[in-house]
Parts: C-alpha cells; structure tokens; sequence
C-alpha cells in the first residue's frame, strides 16, 4: 500500500507507525483517543487521518470515496465538532454524544472528532465523559488537545484515552512535503518551510501565494508558525503594538527602574489578556453549574443540597483560578518567544549569515541591538529569556521570573 492518508500527516513518523498500527488490528480497538501537539502540527489532521484508516476497508488508501469523504469532512459516519465560540457547551455536547451513539450508516464505525477539546465547559466534559466511559460498541472519539495537562483535558476523560502525541513538524519535513506533494520549487519550499516555524498549512500558504507584502503574510512571518497568533496579529491593532512594545524593549531599557517597570507592565497585560479570553468561558460553566444545581426548592434536604452545591461551586471556582493563572503563563511565554526572536536575530545580523530574520519589519532595531552589543552579550539576554521560559515551566512566580529577566537584559 502507498502512503495513502498518511501522507497528510506531516513529519511525525512515529504517530503514523502507532495509528496505522492501531488501524490494521481492529480486534485490539480503543474506543477514545486523545492526540496531543503544538497548534500547526497536525492534531486534526492525524485524527481525520486515522479516522479514515478505521473506515476504508485498505486502512486508509486515500483513493476510495470512503477516504476522500473523510479527509474533505463530509463523511455521514465521521462528524467533527469545530467549536465556534470560546468554548463547546454542554447542550451541544449532549446533541453529539446522542448522534455518536447510533449505529454508523455505512462504516465500521461511528466516530466523533473533536478538535479543541481543551475548549469543553466542565459540563460538556462531563456529557463527554458519560459516553467515554461507557462507549457504545461501535463508536469512536477522537479528541485533540494542546497537551494532556489536566487544566486542557480532565484527568478522568485523559485517563480513559490513549494519547497520540505529535510534535512540532521539522522545516525539512515540511518542505519535503511542499516539494513531494504541492510541486512546489525547492528553494521557494525551504523558505515557506522556515518561515512558518514548524506549521504546516501556513507553510503551504505561504509558498503558493504568501508573496505580497500585506498585513496577513507579514503576520505569518512574524508569529513563529502559530497560525492564531497570525490571525489575531493581523486582526487587532492593540496586540500588533503589544509585539511592537515586547520587541523595543531591549533597546529602550536604560536603567534597572526601567526593567522593573517592564516586567509589571508585562505582567499586568498577560493578567487582562487571560482574563478577556477566561470570561466566557467562566460565565457559561457557572450557569451550567446553577442550572444542575437547581435553584431554590423547600423541604428535608434542600440544606444538604446547598452545602453541596457550595462545595461544587468551590471546586469549580478552584479549576477556573488554575486555568485561568496558565492561559496568563501562556500569554507571557508568547511575549518571551518574541523576544528570544528578536535576540536571535540580532546573533544573526551580527554574524553576518544569510539566514531569514525572523522579525524582518523591526530590522533597522536589530542591526542597532547587533552594532551595540557583543555576540557574547546577545546571548547572554538570550539565555535570560529562556531562563525565565523554563522557570515558568517550574511554577516561580511570574512577577519573580520576569523581573530576574529584565534585570539580566539590562545588566546584558
Ligand atoms: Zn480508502
């Protein structure tokens, strides 16, 4: 058999080896998976992929309708959830769960792919985790995920799958498939492939028509492959000047007040950005809470009940502060990549390679960063930032982490 689905599943020869396998011995099925990468490296990809290998009756030949339905997500048997809102609520879930359990029309199987899964309300995971649980004969989920951390996925839904972990396709990887696949020129191929950092369909993109200097490709260009870190570039003027900021800030720092003002200032826009981006998400799992709960009634046991809607209420409030306190860590660690960026560039300038700066529009910056300091001084402030990413990593506090950083930029 040729390469057949698997072939859209870039640069993660181990996935392809486990699922394949998986794929070809039905007598050994797991009815929940959970597939596990960086945005960009193929999560749904893989999943619809694998899908298609339960399907087909050559485990994903690529050619038959069965397969060409699945991969273009027209499938009646294989239905994909793509939440539109912050967040997958729980009547929509209820809904899908209730389809999956039917018998497929067609196929071997029934399956549901759900793409962000880290994006379920508590009580959409809990409708999910009813089905996980027990699943009926012949369904499968398949569930994508950043990671398996238990603030993205819950322990009892993530202990009930096997997790396919992909990571971050290597450019070569990706610009073999652009030349292999998209007959696209070799040298127009390993630039788009650079560029995107390690996200393929921006890759893609970007080697077919990404040419012209607009707002969309220069955002590409200047978001580390992250194609929603893209689009909210290229969209929303205030997180353009945030990068702008983020990328100034070694140059304009002139004492060690300044790098102390920095880190606050930076610490305080990761705190606003999490909770601009929690507070939907919060608000639905609060109702949904309320509405299992009950509201009022009268009677023997309507004290136990409130002690236990009490304690439930504190539990969700529990999970909604530590998810809450990683999108934040998350926001810092986009504003440390931009810097480590922008460091790494100014290595580049000053060493006079030929190689792509990743952040071309703030050139004129990097070539002053790279006539003032030593190569030895740029790479100590590289090394701060990384420090700091992995002192994240490690639960320091944020404040800490970012203001022994900025001490260090300055110090340079
Ligand atoms: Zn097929």
């Amino acid at each position: 058999m040729s390469a057949g689905v698997w072939a859209e599943v870039v640069g993660q020869p181990a996935v392809v080896a486990q699922l394949r396998a998986a794929a070809e011995n039905p007598a050994a099925m797991t009815h929940s998976w959970l597939f596990t990468g960086p945005p960009g490296s193929g999560r749904s990809v893989a999943a619809r992929a694998f899908a298609a290998a339960l399907q087909c009756p050559d485990h994903g030949c690529g050619r038959c309708p069965s397969c060409r339905t699945i991969m273009a997500g027209t499938h009646p048997d294989v239905r994909q959830v793509v939440p539109e809102g912050l967040s997958i609520r729980v009547d929509e879930m209820r809904n899908l769960v209730q389809l999956a359990a039917r018998r497929p029309a067609t196929a071997p199987y029934q399956i549901l792919v759900i793409t962000d899964a880290d994006r379920l309300t508590e009580g959409a995971a809990n409708a999910l985790l009813k089905a996980v649980e027990e699943p009926p004969e012949r369904t499968v989920f398949l569930l994508c995920a950043p990671s398996d951390h238990q603030d993205d996925v819950p322990i009892t839904i993530r202990s009930r799958c096997r997790v396919v972990a992909l990571r971050t396709p290597t450019p070569d990887a990706i610009a073999e498939v652009l030349v292999n696949r998209d007959g696209i020129d070799r040298e127009r191929a390993a630039w788009a492939a650079a560029v995107a950092g390690g996200h393929v369909g921006r890759a893609r993109h970007l080697a077919r028509d990404g040419l012209a200097p607009d707002t969309a490709e220069w955002a590409a260009a200047v978001s580390g492959g992250h194609v929603g870190r893209a689009r909210h570039l290229a969209r929303d003027p205030k997180a353009r000047s945030h990068r702008e900021t983020i990328l100034g800030l070694p140059l304009r720092m002139r004492g060690l007040g300044d790098a102390f003002a920095f880190a606050g200032d930076l610490v305080r826009t990761a705190k606003e950005e999490a909770s601009t981006l929690s507070e939907g998400r919060d608000l639905a799992e609060r109702e949904e809470l309320a509405v299992a709960m009950g509201a009022g009634g009268t009677g023997k046991g309507v004290a136990a009940a409130a002690r236990g809607a009490k304690a439930a209420e504190r539990e969700l409030e529990r999970r909604q502060r530590s998810r809450n306190t990683r999108t934040q860590r998350d926001a810092i660690d986009r504003a440390l990549v931009d810097l480590a960026g922008f460091l790494r560039d100014a290595l580049i300038a000053g060493s006079g390679a030929r190689v792509p700066l990743s952040n071309p529009d703030v050139e004129t910056d990097i070539r002053r960063a790279a006539g003032e300091w030593t190569p030895e001084s740029v790479l100590r402030r590289l090394e701060a930032v990384l420090a700091c990413r992995t002192a994240l990593e490690e639960n320091v506090k944020p404040e800490i982490a970012v203001e022994a950083m900025m001490t260090a930029l300055h110090r340079g």
